[in-house]
């Protein structure tokens, strides 16, 4: 829907309402508020960022954008990868990154309050001085916000032991595009809870459609004792994977268990200059211990391991595997493959497409093998990986969003990716979420599953909570 008031009439309404130094139209800072780090961009610029500094701001916003009828997007850091955070048809970004306080801790309720800016690395640091954590980890929590992570319903590489944010989330303050721009506290603070309709877990992952989210109450695990953490490498995917299935079998549950396939290990071993010998295809596992298992876990997992690898690593704490650069080539993952873009297409502005689907993990192999081929067929080298635990894989591959054919073949491609989870019995996002990259891919998996009503329903709820449209208009449905 076009905006009913003009530009300047919306953003004299957002100074009244906000107070100084919170409305921001340079031109500059409005362009870092409206791409991904992907290489997506805004189509038409926002007129504006906001930046809420209380809850009551984030509800004014709301009641303008009920009343102007002009469309907002909700943004924690913007690190999606799916297209869910990026503005689409100019209206205003509203930023959260200054609602950034820890209201409070409570180890005896196990949860913690937070507000939506709080980055996930900040929140753990501050847990971590009384032997706690917040467990959901995304690859991005040196920057990953608390609100982004609700609404986008993030996963990481302790999935496989704590799932996604959706099993962490306890209750939240929804802000509604209504009239009187409503707050809600939806939920509860204990960790039991029943309320009719689970309306929180509606909107964890909603993808800023439903409502605006300043702030939430969050559950929080004590810290292991101890983590041990063994890195592997193996000539083949196959023996990678039944390596897989023995640790499963043994019973040991990891805390990480991540793997990266032979391609995507010589991309991240070179750009991170890893001190450690990589070729093949890489399992990295940790398993949290008590310290008196420390010796006895790391051997029998170092032995399951090592029995298949062409070479093993080994660290008997975290401290231990950071000193030995154990997570350095899973964590150069992604700026290697945007290094090796813009190398390979001699462009600076690449688009890098990383898909997002789960298949059943003991589909993986097939799923690599298929995936292999049809980026083969489609002229793209692939990098494979991903978190084996829980049989969540982001191939990806580099593109030059200013030729056409490319693009072409890369939604193409895109697409494949996508059919080739739904066939074996997989998701087309397992974390990232839909945002305007996988609405095609959602309508896909639904019609798969015979279950496309399911589309009408969401429509209809995303009515009954923003009945203009208003907010981040364009994502999901
Ligand atoms: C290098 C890299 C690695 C990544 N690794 C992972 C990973 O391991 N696991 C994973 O799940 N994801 C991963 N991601 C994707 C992304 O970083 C996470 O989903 C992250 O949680 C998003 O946080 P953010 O603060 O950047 O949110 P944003 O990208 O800013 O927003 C995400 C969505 O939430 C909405 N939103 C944000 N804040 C609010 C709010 N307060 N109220 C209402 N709506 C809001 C936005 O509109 C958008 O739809 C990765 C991304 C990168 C770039």
């Amino acid at each position: 829907m076009p905006p009913r008031a003009s530009r300047s009439a919306v953003l004299r309404a957002l100074r009244e309402a906000l107070g100084p130094g919170k409305v921001v139209e340079d031109e500059e800072i409005v362009r870092l508020y409206s791409r991904e780090p992907e290489g997506l961009e805004a189509p038409e610029r926002p007129w504006a960022v906001v930046f809420p500094e209380e809850p009551r701001d984030v509800s004014a916003v709301a009641r303008l954008a009920y009343k102007l009828e002009f469309p907002i997007y909700p943004q924690g850091s913007t690190t999606s990868l799916s297209g869910s955070a990026y503005p689409l048809e100019g209206g205003v970004v509203v930023s959260m990154e200054r609602l950034r306080r820890i209201r409070s801790v409570s180890l005896v309720d196990s949860s913690v309050w937070v507000e939506a800016g709080v980055r996930i690395d900040d929140l753990n640091l501050e847990l971590a001085r009384r032997g706690y954590m917040f467990p959901v980890d995304p690859a991005s929590s040196a920057v990953a916000t608390v609100g982004g992570a609700i609404n986008s319903g993030a996963g990481g590489m302790r999935g496989a032991k704590y799932g996604t944010m959706r099993d962490w989330v306890l209750g939240l303050h929804a802000v509604l595009v209504d009239e009187e721009g409503t707050t809600m506290f939806l939920g509860c603070r204990t960790l039991k809870c029943r309320q009719g309709y689970d309306l929180v877990r509606l909107i964890v992952g909603s993808e800023g459609t439903l409502a605006l989210v300043p702030d939430a109450y969050l559950k929080i695990t004590p810290l292991p004792e101890n983590i041990v953490t063994a890195v592997a490498f193996y000539r083949s995917l196959g023996d990678l994977m039944e390596t897989v299935v023995d640790i499963k079998a043994r019973g040991i549950q990891p805390y990480i268990m991540e793997f990266m396939g032979e391609n995507s290990v010589k991309l991240a071993a070179s750009y991170a200059r890893a001190p450690i010998e990589a070729e093949g295809s890489m399992l990295l596992v940790s398993v949290d211990v008590n310290r008196e298992a420390t010796e006895r876990v790391l051997g029998e997992l170092s032995g399951i391991m090592g029995s298949r690898a062409l070479r093993v690593y080994t660290a008997r704490s975290l401290e231990e595997a950071e000193e030995k650069k154990l997570f350095q080539v899973r964590r150069g993952l992604f700026p290697a493959q945007v290094e090796h873009a813009r190398r390979t297409l001699g462009k600076d502005r690449v688009l890098v497409i990383i898909e997002d689907i789960a298949v059943p993990p003991s589909r993986l192999v097939e799923a690599v093998e298929l995936i292999r081929e049809a980026s083969e067929r489609l002229g793209f080298s692939v990098a494979v990986g991903g978190h084996v635990g829980d049989g969540n894989l982001h191939p990806a591959i580099g593109v030059d969003p200013e030729d056409p054919e490319m693009t072409r073949r890369a939604r193409e491609w895109f697409t494949e990716v996508m059919r080739i989870a739904i066939k074996l019995g997989g998701t087309v996002s397992a974390e990232h979420g839909i945002g305007t990259l996988k609405r095609e891919g959602l309508r896909m998996e639904l019609e798969a599953n015979n279950a496309l009503k399911a589309l009408d329903i969401m429509r209809a709820i995303k009515r009954a909570f923003d009945p203009k449209g208003l907010l981040n208009p364009g994502k999901v449905v």
